[in-house]
C-alpha cells in the first residue's frame, strides 16, 4: 500500500496509464511490419496523451500538465486521415469520445514549464521501439515543489503491469513491491542502455564498463523500461551517455522513472553525481546525461565517468 496524502493521485495515474497503453497496444498490433509508416505513432502519440491528460485534468482541474506533444499538426486541413485513426482508436477505448473532446484533451498538456506543482507526461516514450514492436512506455508524473511525488510507468512489453511510486513510500508494480538487486560487486554489475546510439553513447559505456571490470554485454532496450529494468533488480546499471554537447534531457523522459526506481533503493543522478533537476522547465538544463543504479554502486560508476571524463562538461548556463 503506497502513502494515503497522494491515494487520488494514485489512482488516477493507474487508471489513466492503463487506458493509454490499452490504446497504444491496439495501435502497435496493427503496424505493418516492412511498412517506414509514422503515422502509427502520431495515432499512438495523441490518443495516448489525450486519454491521460482528460483524467488528470478531470480529477485535478488546477493541476498544469506538461506534455510532449500538442494538437497543431493534427488540425492540419491535410491530416484527416490521422484525426479519422485517432477517432476509431479512442472510441474502442473511450466509447462515445469525439475528435474535438480529443484535441482539447490533448492540449491540456500544453503547460510551459515549472510551477509549484504540476504533472509531466510522455504519451510514448520509446517510439522506435514502438514501432519496432518492442519496449516502449507511457510516462506520467506529478512533481511538487520540484521533486518528483508520483510516478507511474506502463511497460506493456514487460510482464507485471504498471509501476507506481510515491516519494518515501516505495515503489510497486502491479500490487507488489519491487526492490533492486543486492549486487554490491560491480564487476558483477549488469548494465542497460538505449538501443539507440544516437540517445546514448554506446562505445563510452563500454568504456565504462571494461573500466569497472564489468564482462555481462550491455541490455539494449527503448524508454523509460530501463529504469523499471533497474528497479526490479534485473540490472544494477542504466547508462545513458551524452553523444552531442547541446541535447538536453527532456523532464518527461525521467521523471516517473527517476522516482520508481529511487523508491525501488536504486540511485539516480546525472553523469557528474548531481541530482536531477525538475526546475528549470521543460528539460534537465543543469544535468548532463543519466546514471541510474541499484545504489550500491552508484559512487563507483560515477568515480570511472570522471576519471575516463565522459559526460562531465557542464551544459552551457
Ligand atoms: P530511449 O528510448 O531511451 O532511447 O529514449 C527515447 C528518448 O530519447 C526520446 O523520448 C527522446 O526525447 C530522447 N532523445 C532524443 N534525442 C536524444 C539525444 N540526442 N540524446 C538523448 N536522448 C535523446
Ligand atoms: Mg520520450
Amino acid at each position: 500500500m503506497l502513502s494515503n496524502t497522494y491515494a487520488k493521485e494514485i489512482s488516477v495515474v493507474r487508471a489513466a496509464l492503463g487506458a493509454a497503453a490499452e490504446l497504444c497496444r491496439n495501435v502497435q498490433d496493427r503496424i505493418a511490419i516492412a511498412k517506414e509508416d509514422r503515422s502509427p505513432v502520431t495515432v499512438a502519440d495523441y490518443g495516448s496523451q489525450a486519454l491521460v491528460c482528460r483524467a488528470v485534468r478531470e480529477a485535478f482541474p488546477d493541476d498544469p500538465i506538461v506534455a510532449e506533444e500538442d494538437s497543431t499538426l493534427l488540425r492540419a486541413p491535410e491530416q484527416s486521415s490521422l484525426r479519422e485513426m485517432l477517432a476509431e482508436h479512442l472510441v474502442n477505448v473511450r466509447p462515445g469520445c469525439s475528435l474535438t473532446d480529443a484535441m482539447k484533451w490533448i492540449d491540456y498538456g500544453n503547460a510551459e514549464g515549472f510551477s509549484d506543482r504540476f504533472w509531466t507526461l510522455d504519451p510514448i516514450d520509446g517510439t522506435k521501439g514502438f514501432l519496432r514492436k518492442e519496449h516502449f512506455a507511457v510516462a506520467l508524473a506529478l512533481i511538487v515543489d520540484g521533486e518528483v511525488a508520483v510516478g507511474g510507468l506502463a511497460c506493456p512489453k514487460l510482464d507485471g503491469g504498471t509501476l507506481v511510486a510515491v516519494r518515501g513510500y516505495g515503489a510497486e508494480q502491479g500490487k507488489r513491491s519491487i526492490s533492486v538487486s543486492k549486487i554490491d560487486r560491480v564487476s558483477n554489475a549488469r548494465f542497460c542502455e538505449s538501443l539507440e546510439s544516437g540517445h546514448s553513447a554506446h562505445g563510452d559505456a563500454q568504456r565504462v564498463a571494461d573500466y569497472l571490470g564489468i564482462t555481462t554485454e550491455s541490455r539494449r532496450l527503448d524508454s523509460q523500461a530501463k529504469y523499471a529494468v533497474v528497479a526490479r533488480g534485473e540490472a544494477e546499471i542504466y547508462m545513458r551517455l551524452p553523444t552531442r554537447k547541446e541535447y538536453v534531457e527532456r523532464i518527461w523522459d525521467h521523471a516517473a522513472g527517476a522516482l520508481i526506481l529511487s523508491e525501488a533503493g536504486g540511485r539516480v543522478t546525472d553523469c557528474t553525481g548531481r541530482k536531477l533537476d525538475f526546475t528549470c522547465g521543460k528539460g534537465l538544463a543543469r544535468n548532463r546525461g543519466i546514471i541510474a543504479t541499484n545504489g550500491k554502486l552508484h559512487d563507483e560508476v560515477i568515480s570511472a565517468l570522471k576519471a575516463l571524463e565522459i559526460g562531465q562538461e557542464l551544459p552551457e548556463a
